[in-house]
């Protein structure tokens, strides 16, 4: 059982326009703990009557909403942060039982997620338009910015609460009301925001989350639904292409945060201690379930050797469990299903010739668990050379030059983070250049934060996240041709 300070966290009903509903079929599904196979909680299955009913009570709000001022947004935004960060340790008690990873990293996320409710909060109030030169003296050109409009998302497992912060802050910042779906598999962390952006005042119908079993049936209503002028998407590059081509029929605005394949490389110059730890974290964050964690592993042949060794170690190393115990580092990965497949791209790479120097694998900890495993000496004819692991395995590429380093880490259709350890300023300038990425990490394997710009390029997605720019997805541009002066 979840014992928690604020059991009202716990929310069984859906939040659509201020109040907590059940599903019009009174159908229910359950939420299962990865760890240990148990239900959580039984959680109101809605579909598409209802989320429609939260996109015209979201478009009913947005008038005032919009309206409000920068500072009684701001100072409402502020309120539900606080709240948040009060009820910290709950929300990550709920994370990690649905979820499954640690607790401290569920902590991390929570107060990583808030951090962009307060960033937002903030930054509205820095929405700056402009005054252009007139191409004749009877006329003025002036730029205001205005929001979108209701925005939707739909968010994945791997960050259940944190991904929904990061698209839904600057939304509200920017004035759009949000109608959020969650992941079936985790829907219960953002039924915990809804009741804090309750208590935090936020108006009915500005902020709304609808739990349905039927993804599909939810996302064909917000993308195909008129009044909304804003989708959002986190999750794969295949869903997230058949998103935005629904999306086409009512030309919607897009921000798409796909699949990540991120080189992680390492340069004989690097000092080798720094990037064993940033392989660490990078890696087995989440137990590899991050759409930003190294994908292949790039060593130069100067330090390969004692790259793997001083890898390997630490991999060893790491206390696998139940995310809720104490001193667990790796905890399950989210399904039974999800092992399989990760097996299955372990499998192929040692038939065709990789070899397992830590040797993990499927774990006698329950059906979910997957040890974390490195394998050496992979190349470029393996799946997971070309696809998103999402688990707990590291294959090695060992690497001559600098220019087949970035020829390696480009072949791809994916760009969305990158990573590479050097000292040299030069080799610095170049790689990180020469990187086709979104972001570079460079001698550091963690790079999210909310004043940055979170996004990638090629089929790794459209947009930014975080700082300044993020606020950009959530305005209009308009341009006011003023004459008769
Ligand atoms: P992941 O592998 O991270 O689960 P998915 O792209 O499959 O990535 O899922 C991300 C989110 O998209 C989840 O909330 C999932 O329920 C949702 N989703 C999956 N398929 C569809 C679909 N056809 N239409 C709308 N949402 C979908």
């Amino acid at each position: 059982m979840l014992e928690l300070k604020n059991p009202s966290l716990l929310r069984k009903q859906s939040y659509i326009d201020g109040q907590w509903l059940d599903a019009d079929s009174g159908k229910t599904f359950d939420v299962i703990n990865p760890a240990t196979g148990e239900v959580i909680a039984s959680i109101a299955d809605l579909g598409a009557a209802e989320t429609r009913k939260a996109i015209e009570a979201a478009d009913k709000a947005w008038p005032a909403w919009r309206n409000a001022t920068v500072k009684e947004r701001a100072k409402i935004m502020r309120r539900w942060f606080d709240l948040i960060v009060a009820n910290a340790d709950d929300l990550a008690k709920i994370l990690t039982a649905e979820q499954g990873k640690p607790l401290s990293e569920s902590k991390t996320e929570i107060l990583y997620g808030a951090n962009y409710i307060e960033w937002f909060s903030e930054e509205a109030k820095r929405v700056y338009g402009d005054v252009i030169a007139p191409p004749s003296n009877d006329k003025r050109i002036v730029v205001i910015k205005q929001s979108v409009g209701v925005t939707c998302s739909i968010t994945p497992w791997n960050f259940p609460s944190a991904m929904i912060a990061r698209k839904m802050a600057p939304a509200l910042a920017a004035g759009c009301p949000f109608v959020a779906k969650p992941a079936s598999e985790t829907p219960l962390s953002a039924l915990a925001l809804g009741a804090l952006a309750e208590e935090a005042g936020i108006p009915a119908g500005v902020f709304n989350v609808v739990a349905g079993k039927s993804a599909r049936e939810i996302g064909e209503e917000m993308t195909s639904n008129p009044l909304v002028r804003k989708f959002t998407f986190t999750g794969s590059t295949a869903v997230g292409k058949q998103l935005q081509a629904q999306c086409a029929e009512t030309i919607k605005k897009t921000s798409l945060e796909l699949g990540g394949n991120a080189p992680f490389i390492v340069f004989d110059d690097a000092d080798i201690d720094a990037a064993v730890k940033g392989a660490i974290i990078c890696k087995y964050r989440n137990a590899g379930q991050t759409c930003v964690c190294a994908n292949r592993i790039f060593v130069q042949e100067g330090v390969y050797d004692e790259f793997a060794k001083k890898f390997t170690a630490a991999t060893n190393a790491l206390k696998m469990g139940n995310g809720a115990e104490e001193g667990t580092e790796v905890g399950p990965l989210i399904s039974s299903k999800a092992v399989k497949g990760v097996q299955e791209l372990v499998d192929d790479a040692l038939k065709k010739g990789a070899k397992a120097i830590a040797e993990g694998g499927p774990s006698s900890l329950g059906e979910c668990f997957y040890a974390p495993t490195i394998l050496s000496g992979a190349d470029d004819t393996m799946r997971l050379f070309k696809e998103e692991i999402f688990g707990p395995v590291a294959p090695l590429f060992k690497f001559s030059t600098e220019e087949e380093a970035i020829r390696l880490a480009n072949d791809t259709e994916f760009g969305l983070a990158s990573y590479f350890y050097s000292r040299d300023i030069g080799r610095i300038w170049r790689v990180s250049e020469g990187l086709e990425y979104g972001m570079v990490g460079i001698n550091e394997g963690i790079v999210s934060n909310e004043m940055a710009p979170f996004g990638g390029v090629k089929q790794s997605g459209i947009g930014r996240e975080g700082s300044k720019y993020g606020l950009d997805d959530y305005l209009e541009i308009k341009y006011l041709c003023m004459g008769g002066i």
